[in-house]
């Protein structure tokens, strides 16, 4: 029986790299403009990290998380998300005294025992942002800003800023405490899953995706009325902010996000088109998580975007650049007697920067052309024998069809300037 990738896993092959890397390097240039840094974490930490931080009462801890005991009987997980293994960075390495904030990015897999479906693996990539250090709404803001800013880089029209404000955990308890009363009347209507977070994650039955559910809930108690004076003044903050930069925004009650850390601020950029699994990044303030994980009392503020969500969105709205021009050269030998010859040309133009490749099942010369038009190669230089009696190769414009003889190191010198 042949061996298949793993269910929930899938393999980017070329053609799909090629837009992922798109994906990275805009990511990546717009962290560059926004002064952030880069950070890489492990793959794996001690499942204990992931039980303080997303919380032990998540689905993501509780049904999704891949833990496991090592060889030497240590207890760890493959990190389902990537702010816990920054945050421990951040304590692990004394982050706190640098100077503040300290503003991280990171890019990479991450690992959720959940049901496959289009845009959803179980291993699957994200890439984040965080910023600590800073409990200023301007800080809120710039994550906002880099988020919208990055999704309009990408081509994105159609976004909606989603945007509430989770309290804290003094406005929050009575809150919770009320929700949880309002939801026991109607506790045996509710799906499994919400009768379950009745009990252990109230804030969660707001953003069940079931549609009954959400007709129950739809005339719970609002968050809004119970944040404290710091809270409001907090979110008060961000959205001025916000209308000052014309960001515009929609204030959603019900959005509450999926992990428990978050305080005030929480946000989400969900496209229209594709509905209840429209969440292309979000994320949101956490006050407390620095302190959860062991370290001193920093504020922290961050974004995760899944990368999955994002190509798939991009091909629905055919946003991606068109297929880059032909460029290179293909190396055609016409006698596998001048093989070594044509190989020394070869390197000297890859010396020169030049994408460059050659025949290597020794084919036929039609057979070499072809294969050079395929892999998108602009030119092609012929060399056999009667080029060799001549001191020269003919150089084959692919695109225009021009073909000129002439010596190698001529040749090598357009090619150089062309590209220039
Ligand atoms: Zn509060
Ligand atoms: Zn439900």
């Amino acid at each position: 029986m042949s061996i298949k990738a793993p269910r929930g896993t899938r393999d980017i092959l070329p053609l799909e790299a090629q837009k992922w890397y798109i994906l990275e390097e805009i990511f990546k240039k717009m962290c560059c403009i926004y002064n952030m840094h880069e950070i890489r974490t492990p793959l794996f930490e001690e499942t204990e990290l992931f039980v303080r931080s997303v919380g032990e009462e998540s689905d993501v801890v509780n049904k999704e998380m891949y833990n496991f005991k090592d060889r030497g009987g240590r207890e760890l997980a493959l990190r389902p998300e990537g702010t816990a293994g920054v945050v421990r960075a951040y304590i692990e390495h004394g982050l706190y005294n640098m100077p503040q904030p300290v503003k991280l990015f990171y890019y990479g897999p991450m690992f959720r025992y959940d049901r496959p479906q289009a845009g959803r693996q179980r291993q699957f990539y994200q890439m984040g942002i965080e910023i600590f250090g800073t409990r200023e709404p301007i800080a809120d803001v710039e994550v906002i800003k880099f988020t919208a800013d990055f999704f309009s880089s990408l081509g994105f029209r159609n976004l909606q800023l989603h945007i509430n404000s989770v309290g804290c955990p003094q406005c929050r308890f009575p809150y919770q405490d009320d929700l949880k009363e309002f939801a026991r009347e109607k506790l045996s209507m509710l799906c499994a899953d919400c009768q379950r977070r009745a009990l252990l994650n109230p804030l969660r039955l707001l953003d069940c995706k079931e549609e009954g559910c959400r007709e129950l809930m739809k005339d719970s108690p609002q968050l809004e009325s119970y944040l404290c004076q710091d809270c409001r003044d907090h979110f008060n903050g961000v959205l001025e902010l916000l209308n000052v930069l014309n960001v515009p925004y929609y204030v959603d009650p019900y959005m509450v996000r999926g992990l428990d850390y978050y305080t005030n601020t929480a946000f989400e950029f969900i496209s229209e088109d594709i509905g209840a699994q429209g969440s292309l990044g979000g994320g949101g303030r956490y006050d407390n998580l620095v302190e959860i994980c062991g370290g001193p009392s920093v504020p922290g503020v961050g974004l995760a975007m899944g990368v999955e969500r994002i190509a798939l969105a991009m091909d629905r709205e055919q946003l991606w650049p068109e297929e880059s021009e032909p460029e290179g050269v293909f190396m055609a030998v016409q006698d596998s007697g001048l093989k070594e010859e044509a190989l020394s040309m070869l390197y000297s133009l890859r010396e020169k920067g030049l994408r460059a490749d050659t025949d290597f099942l020794n084919r036929s010369l039609k057979a070499q052309m072809k294969f050079a038009n395929r892999n998108g190669f602009r030119y092609v230089i012929i060399f056999g024998e009667e080029e060799k009696l001549k001191n020269q190769i003919k150089l084959r414009d692919m695109l225009k069809g021009e073909q000129l003889e002439l010596s190698f190191a001529e040749a090598l010198d357009i090619l150089v300037k062309e590209r220039s």
